[in-house]
């Protein structure tokens, strides 16, 4: 018997024939110039993929803040890099503590648990960032070798912005901190070598404005002295950081590196290098502020008090009778805006990650919702709404430029 060749259809006819506007939580809208550089292939060694890396890793010290020389790159998504930092810093038997606050964070514990480690987690109350003096007592109860932690979290639109603090109490005892920002880099300040951190995690679809799929990790020089000096051999391969390092600074083969993600990647820090990351954070600030404005305008309720609340997703509590499976699918079919569920709570999340932060990209999402809620037999005040968004546009002033 032959396997024969099944009949499909072309891409174009089962994408939609206008695409819909990603304002979830990733992957998000891609400038067209990262869109360009990702079809491009060219040898995944030599002099004009080296000069390539060259500017990543320039490009990626100012992004992380860092002077780190152990920038690495890897194929894989967001979870591949979180897993990357965790494997390669976490020794079996190491105590590790982990803050969770929602699903990303437990995701570190899970790998560090795996990794072999003597995991306690210090669960945070729901919508609620940590809190500085409780992390810190719990680093002197357990005197972690390693402690993780999200700087937002993505699943539940906390922002852990006691992080410098917290960074601190870990070094005070010599615990390596690693920090997932993969919804945050970029999007708002994180002083790698400032604040103390050991290992940064960033995926591409998220703060970074890039394709999901690639994703970079910054190793602080402590990080790389544990890694180089550990005596058991990685159980990963190609998350081994020594291994890795001989494409990111040796010039040489691990495995074929994902070529036109690289590419991407390098268009995708160009741009936010030419914007400047101060420029970027306020236009980050301004829409999230605005789309928050308009959402409160619209008479919907944010899930997180505003001292811990992330500007780069935020969540919506589902109004009370309406289905929020429901709402993304009306959103989606008839406005064409893409958002975002949640893993467990009733909110409806929208994403304020890179492209998606444009005026025109916001007040389209607000009308978009408010005529959603409105169809599906609720109450939503758009023209409010729509006032609210502009008001709080027109007033922001910069505060990091
Ligand atoms: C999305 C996300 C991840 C996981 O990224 P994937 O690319 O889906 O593996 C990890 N941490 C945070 C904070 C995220 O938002």
């Amino acid at each position: 018997m032959r396997i024969t060749a099944p009949t499909v259809d072309s891409l174009d006819t089962i994408l939609p024939e206008e695409p819909l506007l990603m304002m979830g939580a990733g992957p998000v809208p891609i400038p067209a110039k990262v869109a360009a550089a990702n079809g491009i292939v060219i040898n995944h060694l030599g002099e004009t993929m080296s000069r390539i890396i060259e500017q990543v890793k320039a490009m990626s010290r100012y992004v992380f803040q860092t002077d780190s020389s152990h920038i690495l790159g890897v194929a894989g998504p967001g979870s591949a890099a979180m897993e990357m930092a965790v494997a390669n810093l976490v020794v079996p038997g190491d105590n590790v503590l982990s803050v969770c606050n929602g699903f990303f964070s437990g995701r570190l514990a899970e790998m560090s648990a795996r990794c072999g480690a003597d995991v306690a987690r210090l669960e945070i109350e729901e919508g609620k960032a940590a809190d500085p003096d409780a992390v810190a007592a719990a680093i002197h109860e357990y005197r972690p070798k390693v402690l993780t932690i999200v700087q937002g979290e993505t699943s539940n639109t906390v922002y852990n912005h006691a992080l410098p603090a917290i960074c601190q109490a870990a070094k005070s005892i010599g615990c390596l901190v690693i920090v997932d920002a993969v919804c945050t880099l970029s999007t708002m300040p994180l002083h790698m070598d400032e604040w103390g951190v050991d290992a940064v995690i960033t995926g591409g679809q998220k703060g970074l404005s890039c394709i999901p799929g690639v994703s970079l990790v910054a190793f602080s020089e402590q990080a790389w002295n544990k890694i180089t000096t550990r005596e058991d051999t990685l159980r990963h391969w190609c998350l081994d950081a020594k291994l890795a390092d001989k494409f990111w600074y040796q010039s040489s083969y691990h495995y074929t590196a994902p070529v036109s993600g690289i590419m991407a990647i390098h268009e995708a820090l160009r741009l936010i290098c030419e914007e400047t990351l101060e420029a970027r954070f306020d236009r980050h600030l301004k829409c999230s502020m605005a789309l928050q404005a308009g959402i409160q305008g619209l008479g919907l309720s944010l899930s997180v008090e505003k001292a811990d609340r992330l500007n780069s997703v935020v969540g919506i509590w589902v109004p009370e009778g309406m289905e929020q499976k429901a709402i993304l699918a009306h959103i989606s079919r008839d406005y064409k805006v893409e958002i975002s569920g949640s893993f467990g709570l009733n909110i409806v999340r929208i994403g304020q990650m890179g492209e998606q932060c444009r005026v025109h990209n916001i007040f389209r999402t607000i009308h978009a919702l408010g005529s959603t809620i409105q169809r599906l037999g609720g109450t939503a005040d758009l023209p409010r709404g729509v006032a609210m968004l502009e008001k709080t546009l027109q007033e922001y002033q910069p505060q990091f430029g």
